[in-house]
């Protein structure tokens, strides 16, 4: 009897102590990651022997271990094994987990000599290439029981079918390519991989989630000395390391995002202290900020973080401005600009600066 309710003492005081705990834990910020194909989905398959549903688990799950070791992070996988799941299944995990991050990671295929690597958001293809990688990645579809239903109608080799996708993704869309861009700079300045840029295009694993989510082509199997890379613990190790690097630069972008809302809302009258900027450019060389650097545009600031300059164009309160500032970028070449918001000289997202300027 004694024991018993000694026990029940005990039992109380770490559940104090636990709750208390969860008190003072802010919710862990949630990444999902999503290992492309598996089981009777191979992926690509090469003629050297390589499986893009190998590659991509093993890259996925160094990822996840680098993430389950920092702090504050929570992974979820949609798969860690060589199982076969349905692309809208993958939506459905990150979804139902109220994830911060979906993360996809696949490996290219094209002819022997394309190489490097990209990062997808969702969009609309503007070219053929964008297509074909994302016509390569819904095939799965096929394989799918049902897939008549379950895809309304949905037809992956029909470029008309992918227009009324992106709709979903919208409202995600500035924050998937900061994290987009920041994967790829990482790759290129890091690893030196070749950067084939951020893309958009109709992926149906991106079109069902609701939070920022990026697709990664970690480089192409099909090129013999990439397939090489690729399929090595080095390569494995570099990429996935590299993927991590960018994730936590990302969600601490995001936590100064957090910090800065509460200040707004004790002293209201700073809203006019946000500015945007359009970022063209990123690179470990230091350049001048002289518009014979960059097409003729001024005027450009710079930043510097780790070894990665960063080039912006422009610098204006009013986000339509902004806008087309970038549309000027693009036109020049500057194909990936996207648009950055700053308050009180801190990086913030543009959703949370219109949210702020509105308030
Ligand atoms: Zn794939």
């Amino acid at each position: 009897m004694q024991i018993k309710s000694f026990l029940t003492i005990l039992l109380c005081f770490f559940g104090l102590i636990s709750l208390a705990q969860s008190k003072n834990n802010t919710k862990p910020f949630i990444v999902v990651l999503d290992a492309g194909h598996g089981g009777r989905d191979p992926g690509k398959i090469t003629t050297f022997g390589y499986n893009e549903k190998d590659i991509a688990l093993d890259i996925t799950l160094r990822v996840g271990k680098y993430l389950e070791d920092s702090e504050g992070i929570k992974v979820i996988y949609t798969r860690k094994k060589d199982v076969f799941l349905e692309l809208r299944q993958r939506a459905a995990i990150a979804n139902k987990a109220d994830a911060d991050l979906f993360v996809s990671i696949h490996c290219n295929a094209h002819s022997p000599q394309a190489h490097g690597t990209e990062t997808f958001v969702l969009g609309l293809h503007r070219n053929a290439s964008n297509f074909r990688v994302a016509q390569q990645e819904n095939e799965v579809i096929f394989l799918e029981e049902d897939y008549e239903q379950n895809y309304e109608g949905f037809d992956p080799s029909s470029p008309e079918s992918f227009i009324g996708l992106t709709l979903l993704q919208e409202d995600y869309l500035d924050q998937s390519i900061l994290l987009a861009r920041t994967i790829q700079d990482n790759f290129a300045q890091q690893l030196k991989r070749r950067d084939r840029g951020v893309k958009q295009a109709g992926f149906w694993v991106l079109h069902n989630t609701y939070m920022p989510s990026v697709l990664i082509e970690t480089g192409f199997i099909t090129n013999r000395k990439e397939g090489d890379y690729l399929n090595s613990s080095r390569g494995k190790q570099q990429i996935s390391k590299s993927i991590f690097d960018a994730i936590v630069d990302y969600k601490s972008s995001l936590n100064s995002d957090v910090a800065l809302q509460s200040t707004v809302i004790d002293s209201s009258p700073v809203a006019s202290s946000i500015l945007f900027k359009v970022q063209i450019a990123a690179s470990s060389k230091k350049l001048a900020t002289k518009p014979y650097n960059f097409k003729g545009i001024k005027p450009i600031s710079r930043t510097q973080s780790n070894k990665v300059y960063r080039y912006f164009y422009g610098e204006t309160s009013d986000y339509e401005t902004a806008l087309n500032m970038k549309g000027e970028a693009v036109q020049l070449g500057y194909t990936s600009a996207f648009v950055v918001a700053y308050q009180n000289g801190i990086r913030i997202s543009v959703e949370n600066a219109l949210k702020t300027k509105t308030n």
